[in-house]
């Protein structure tokens, strides 16, 4: 159960002498008990006590760490049901079945064929499912034929032996050993344990899965993952969710409080649009990491967009960093346009002016992440704001002195015309859609 402030104060030394930030012991506590601070803070806590705290205000889910160096990646963590209630914190990941009877490298190179950004986020997916199949030793040729390829690898074995040397092929990439259940979670929690890498469990029901995950807590392993995947989608939604509700209760069941996988593969074998139906949901229903076939353009433009759109915290605007992008081969002899760091005004005018194919230089300053309206509304797009960026960042880069500004602020004409000595101010049409054309008179006109 979640400690109260008052409960954590009595185990503090009370001596109020501020070395962990706050004020007073008090103060401290109460940060404590609404997970702003960490018990580890106060230096002169006994050990019983942080003992005690560190379990008793530890998050009710695991952050699971997996991967290793640009392959790491954090899973769950979450503290809230519905991402409107605060933020979702670890995104779905997504990773690519392969089986030992596959030519495992022409399939990992296809699915790697999707990598692309989207909004200064990379989509390509991130980690490998290797499935055993019965045969050990073309299971450990088939690990090494995935490892090394900059993915996190999840090994979906139940043979202990096998998993031991697939173990031996790849544990320094940190894969994810999925193969705990009832029958064999002793030996696993071993094998786990001296490769130091994180357990999957799964189990025949939801019962089972949770006994057997509080067995292996017992054990003294805490690095898991939950193979929530059931029977029919019906039982593997309802497994995740349940899983996810319990470890996030009021009174919350820390034996429920890991990231899960979710096997698609395994619940619409060879069907990609039911997979990636299914992915869609366990994208939104708490599946931290979702198994598919394949990952090609057609499964990926969707739940990327999906995901991202998810696992955005909607208390931050979404902002690209202020600064001169050159587009379409832009010089310093270019036409200069400005306009906001909100991303989707940056991107709906990036791509207008590659549409129109003519060099320009698009420049960005701090406006708050805020659309070009809201930002003059708010200040943070003004007269000033712009000149003062101008006379900073660009003019020691860029030779051309005219600056096209966004129609919907034609009222700064005047203001950085008086701002901006030397430079010649055009006012852009009040939509993005109408750039092409305009620019193209501007050219037709001997304007730029
Ligand atoms: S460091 Fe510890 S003893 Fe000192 S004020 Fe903070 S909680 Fe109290």
């Amino acid at each position: 159960m979640a400690l109260k402030g008052l409960d954590i104060f009595k185990m503090t030394p009370k001596t109020n002498c501020k070395e962990c930030g706050s004020p007073t012991c008090m103060a401290f506590a109460m940060k404590v008990a609404q997970g702003a601070v960490d018990i580890s803070k106060c230096p002169h806590m006994s050990e019983d006590a942080l003992a005690t705290l560190s379990e008793a205000t530890a998050p009710p889910m695991k952050t699971i760490k997996v991967g290793t160096g640009d392959a790491e990646y954090s899973l769950g963590g979450e503290t809230v049901l519905a991402r409107h209630e605060k933020t979702f914190v670890s995104k779905t990941r997504f990773a690519v079945n392969v089986t030992p009877d596959m030519d495992v490298e022409a399939a990992l190179a296809e699915s790697s064929k999707v990598d692309y950004d989207r909004i200064g986020e990379r989509m390509h997916a991130e980690m490998v499912y290797v499935e055993y199949t019965g045969d050990a030793a073309a299971y450990t040729e088939a690990v090494k034929k995935a490892s090394g390829k900059g993915k996190v690898l999840i090994l979906g074995c139940k043979d202990v032996e096998a998993a031991k040397a697939a173990l031996e092929v790849c544990k320094a990439e940190k894969p994810i050993l999925n193969g705990a259940d009832a029958s064999n979670y002793a030996e696993m929690v071993e094998v786990a344990k001296a490769a130091d890498v994180v357990l999957g469990v799964s189990g025949a029901s939801l019962d089972e899965l949770y006994d057997t995950t509080a067995a292996i807590e017992k054990l003294g392993y805490k690095n898991l993952v939950l193979d929530t995947t059931g029977a029919t989608v019906k039982e593997t939604f309802a497994n995740t969710v349940q899983i996810r509700r319990a470890c996030l209760a009021k009174n919350p069941d820390r034996t429920c409080g890991y990231p899960s996988i979710v096997n698609l593969s395994k619940l619409a074998a060879g069907d990609e649009n039911m997979q990636i139906a299914l992915a869609s949901v366990f994208v939104l229903k708490y599946g931290s990491i979702v198994v598919l076939d394949k990952m090609d353009y057609a499964t990926a433009l969707p739940l990327f967009g999906l995901r991202q759109n998810v696992f955005t915290d909607p208390q931050k605007p979404m902002k690209v960093e202020p600064g001169i992008y050159p587009i379409n081969g832009g010089d310093e002899n270019s036409l200069v346009l400005t306009t906001v760091d909100f991303a989707l005004t940056y991107f709906v005018v990036s791509g207008e002016l590659e549409r129109s194919g003519m060099p320009c230089n698009l420049v960005i300053s701090d406006a708050g992440g805020l659309s070009v309206l809201t930002a003059w509304a708010a200040g943070k797009l003004s007269s000033t704001s712009i000149a003062t960026f101008i006379q900073e960042n660009v003019e020691p880069k860029i030779k051309c002195r005219k600056l096209v500004i966004p129609g919907k602020v034609a009222v700064l004409k005047g203001d950085l015309e008086a701002k901006l000595p030397g430079w010649q101010i055009i006012v852009a049409p009040n939509e993005a859609v109408q750039l092409v054309k305009f620019l193209k008179d501007l050219k037709a006109n001997g304007e730029i």
